[in-house]
């Protein structure tokens, strides 16, 4: 691709509101509003008979409802809309396999959200060095933290622009996720070095040429002896409650700090992944990582009823800092950042990576001497070394050789039992 072309790009831009009190409530309506609209939707589509479930049928019976109760008016005309358009998406999600039917959405476990579904209604504007200011329809003018450079003003134009916007609430409060479409110049052909990459748990990620990416702990000490208080608290104070009892207000504060400190270590560790995956995509042309598959790992400790899983605790810790490390998303970032910086990205399927020597090709009995810590036990080869690098050097090489072996016909076939439900359950 040369550097005339050019790349059409959409990405979502996610920034926190500064809501006064009254615009965080007007805001907390409107999502209850939307949410309330969607249940009405699902009930009119249950009761309705197949031919009348059409787009223009549930449009004509929103417009009515909208009349008809009060609290759905403070929903701007234009949210009620994308609400129909999801709801109809989430049926056609459905009848093409990508996802459950829809269902009713409760008010504890929803995602409060609104649409702002066409960016001109937005008026972006840029007030201060950190701050944005944006229109919220049937709210205001509100002020944003600004984080990155957005096409707006006379920056803008038919290609690069704000196509929209939603309001997603969550812990920390409201925030504003935009979405943007830019037209960039096409990336040159990458023309650094190839790498493999190996992700670990002592290591989160070792490179093949012998770097390797680490981070701290999530939390501080003092973090993390205040969130395991805040839990034991809310546990003692669950125990102590009646059957019925309704939840008290201290005890949702607790549960409100506990996901607080939670959302914290995950933003900690969300930032650690997006500059570790830019400085890759940022050096490399080609990056290679294993094929893993997370929930058969995080499945395979707890075993099936006819060979029950061994060492289930101790695994399930292992599983959580899997699960910590959200590898997945790792590669789903690497995925995209290696495209836009002119490099690409190549999974090889590689069971027995961490086993074989990555200097002579054969896997010893016993040559992993520890978690960190990998001796060839071959009599003339004898290479020792990092383990997590000797796993990065043998993805990269079933790269190059282009012979990522491919398990044996029938162990690789077989499928996993489907987990039984126990016998009393059923
Ligand atoms: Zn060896």
């Amino acid at each position: 691709m040369s550097r005339d072309t050019l790349v059409k790009r959409q990405f979502g831009h996610r920034a926190r509101l500064a809501l006064p009190p009254a615009g965080v409530r007007a805001v907390d309506d409107q999502a209850h509003a939307a949410r309330t609209l969607w249940n009405l939707l699902h009930a009119w589509w249950q009761m309705m008979p197949k031919q009348k479930r059409t787009l223009h049928h549930a449009d004509a019976a929103i417009r009515q409802a909208r009349m008809d109760i009060d609290f759905l008016a403070v929903l701007p005309a234009q949210a009620a809309q994308a609400v129909l358009k999801a709801y109809f998406r989430a049926w056609k999600n459905c009848w093409e396999h990508r996802a459950d039917a829809p269902n009713f959405k409760g008010r504890i476990r929803t995602v409060m959200s609104v649409d702002i579904p066409q960016g001109r209604d937005l008026h972006i504007v840029r007030v201060h060095r950190r701050w944005g200011q944006v229109n919220l329809p049937k709210v205001g003018r509100v002020r944003f933290r600004w984080t990155k450079d957005l096409p707006v003003g006379k920056h803008a134009g038919p290609e690069n622009r704000i196509t929209g916007a939603r309001l997603v609430k969550d812990v920390l409060g409201w925030h504003i996720a935009f979405r943007v479409q830019t037209l960039r110049a096409g990336p040159e052909p990458h023309q650094g070095p190839d790498i493999g990459i190996d992700v670990g748990i002592t290591v989160p990620i070792a490179c093949s040429d012998g770097t390797t990416y680490e981070h701290g702990a999530w939390l501080t000490p003092k973090e993390k002896t205040r969130l395991l208080h805040l839990e034991q608290r809310a546990a003692r104070r669950k125990r102590h409650r009646r059957p019925g009892e309704r939840t008290s207000g201290r005890l949702h504060r607790t549960y409100d700090r506990i996901a607080g400190l939670r959302a914290k270590a995950k933003r900690r560790a969300l930032d650690w992944q997006h500059r570790t995956t830019t400085a890759i995509a940022r050096t490399y042309a080609t990056v290679v990582v294993e094929a893993l598959t997370i929930p058969n790992m995080v499945r395979s400790a707890r075993g099936t009823i006819e060979e029950p899983g061994k060492n289930v605790a101790r695994k399930s810790g292992l599983n959580r800092s899997i699960s910590g490390e959200a590898w997945g998303r790792t590669v789903t970032l690497l995925t995209y950042k290696a495209a836009r910086y002119g490099g690409t990205l190549h999974k090889v399927p590689a069971p027995g990576t961490s086993r074989r020597c990555s200097a002579c090709g054969f896997t010893t009995p016993g040559s992993r001497e520890s978690q960190a810590v990998f001796v060839c036990r071959k009599p003339d080869c004898g290479w020792s070394g990092n383990a997590d690098h000797n796993a990065a050097r043998n993805v990269l090489h079933l790269y190059r050789t282009g012979l990522a072996p491919l398990p044996a016909a029938g162990r690789a076939v077989v499928r996993r039992a489907k987990r039984v439900k126990p016998a009393t359950a059923r």
